[in-house]
Order: structure tokens, then C-alpha cells, then sequence
């Protein structure tokens, strides 16, 4: 099922000061100084490549797309850390590649659907051109972010997934809301919700900023955290205009599986 691959955690490496003309510039603006040291998987990367943690194929577990045959590109490394997160090994470990590589493995194994993930994707800046070459090649590109970077440099031909971290996440101060106005009807927007609290504060956001008139809004359970029973029966029961999201590769997997 999965073509992933797992090698170096560039976390326990020592990595000299890189020459600044091989350094790429990273997105620190959106990164506060307290989260920035866990960038350091990506210190010293070469201009031009892709600290990537995994690239393989299977069903689409999420988003509008659940159920899609999808070629997954995960990338290495992410600034926050959510308290449901389900791919901390992806803070560090990867393997540097070159974009061209990048781009031959994904169109390689074939499917019209390319996810682009991580961790937090939009921390190297290579992932830029790589969405563009993929989406020129004539895929169906699905960007999947923390909604804690600035969107405005994604290829408007990019379906983005803009996560709203909610204060159950642990990760609300990181949310880039100046995002919410960049949203096009072929994006979505997810809130994972932790308890009740984050379904009554992520309810009044879809209201407020009425983000269901602008793409489709999924609401996932918090896995292990909220029974999806229960959340479907809130959503019903405020009247609210989202899509209930289930983790359908955790149903059909293991839910610990890694490169599902
Ligand atoms: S943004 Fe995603 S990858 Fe980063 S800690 Fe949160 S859930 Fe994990």
C-alpha cells in the first residue's frame, strides 16, 4: 500500500551554519520566535530541494476528496505541535531531495490526486514550485496546511485545506487569519474539534465570519478525544451548515499505520 520511506531524523544531527547561498529563505515572519527552533530539521537544506518525510499512494482519508485513490507528499518539519497530532514523526525525520525528483516520484505513481502535507508543508519554500509543476502537469493538487502560515504565494490553482487550530489544540495563537480572506470556493476550511468548548468556538467562527458561504467547512473529531457520535449529533443540533469529517484511513488501517 504505502512507498514511503523513513530515513534520517535531521533532528539529532548536528548541522554547521550553512553559507548563506545555500540556505533558503524560510517563512519565519509567520513562525513566533518561541516556535522557531523547531525549524532546525531544515537548517542547512540546500536551495532547490525537499526535506521529505514520505511520498506514497493510497485512499484519500480526508476532505471533500475522502475516498480518492491520492498520492501523498509529506513533507518534513512543523512549528507547532498540536496536541492531537498524528504525525510527530514527521517534525524531523526525511530525506533531502531534489524538486525534480520530488516531482518525477509523485507523477510517477500515477494518480490524477496529489497531496501536498506534512508537518507543515508551507515551511520550505521549494514546495512553492513543486505545487505549481504538479498542478502544470495537469494534476488535482490538495494542499494540506496548519492555517499557521500565510497562504498568499500558493498557486491559485492549489486546493487549499486550511486547518483553524482551536483552542482545545493547544495551537490557537498560531492562526493566521488574514488566511480566512484568501479562501476560494474550491478550498475548505477544518476545524479538528477537542470537546464541546472547541465545537461551540468553532461554530461561532463559522457564523460570524460566514466561511460556509465561501467553500465547504469540515468538522473532524479529535481522535480519541471526541466520539464522532457525539459530534454529529452537536452539528445537528446547532444547525450548522458544515460537513462532518470522519478519518477514514484510520477506519480502514491501523490508526497508528504510518503511509495510509
Ligand atoms: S499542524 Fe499538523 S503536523 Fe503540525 S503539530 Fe499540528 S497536527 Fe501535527
Amino acid at each position: 500500500m504505502s512507498t514511503g520511506f523513513f530515513l534520517e531524523d535531521r533532528a539529532t544531527e548536528s548541522h554547521p551554519a550553512a553559507a548563506p547561498a545555500t540556505e533558503p529563505l524560510l517563512p519565519v515572519e509567520s513562525v513566533s520566535p518561541h516556535h522557531r527552533h523547531r525549524l532546525r530539521p531544515l537548517e542547512g537544506k540546500p536551495v532547490g530541494t525537499l526535506l521529505v518525510h514520505e511520498i506514497y499512494r493510497s485512499l484519500q482519508g480526508e476532505s471533500t476528496f475522502a475516498g480518492l485513490p491520492c498520492v501523498f507528499v509529506r513533507l518534513t518539519a512543523c512549528h507547532l505541535r498540536c496536541n492531537y497530532c498524528d504525525t510527530p514523526h514527521a517534525f524531523a525525520q526525511g530525506v533531502i531531495l531534489g524538486l525534480d525528483e520530488v516531482v518525477a516520484r509523485a507523477l510517477e505513481l500515477g494518480d490524477d490526486l496529489v497531496e501536498i502535507t506534512g508537518g507543515e508543508p508551507l515551511l520550505q519554500p521549494e514546495v512553492y514550485p513543486l505545487m505549481t509543476r504538479l498542478a502544470d502537469a495537469g494534476k488535482t493538487v490538495l494542499l494540506e496546511t496548519s492555517g499557521a502560515i500565510d497562504i498568499a504565494a500558493v498557486d491559485p490553482r492549489v486546493r487549499v485545506i486550511l486547518d483553524i487550530k482551536t483552542p482545545g489544540s493547544g495551537e490557537v495563537e498560531a492562526n493566521v487569519w488574514s488566511n480566512l480572506a484568501r479562501l476560494k470556493p474550491v478550498d475548505e476550511v477544518k476545524f479538528v474539534v477537542c470537546d464541546r468548548a472547541d465545537f461551540d468556538w468553532a461554530g461561532a467562527i463559522v457564523r460570524a465570519q460566514r466561511l460556509a458561504d465561501r467553500c465547504p467547512v469540515l468538522f473532524s473529531a479529535a481522535f480519541g478525544q471526541v466520539n464522532p457520535t457525539d459530534l454529529a449529533g452537536w452539528i445537528l443540533e446547532a444547525r450548522l451548515p458544515v460537513r462532518l469529517q470522519l478519518q477514514q484511513h484510520k477506519i480502514l488501517w491501523d490508526p497508528n499505520a504510518r503511509g495510509v
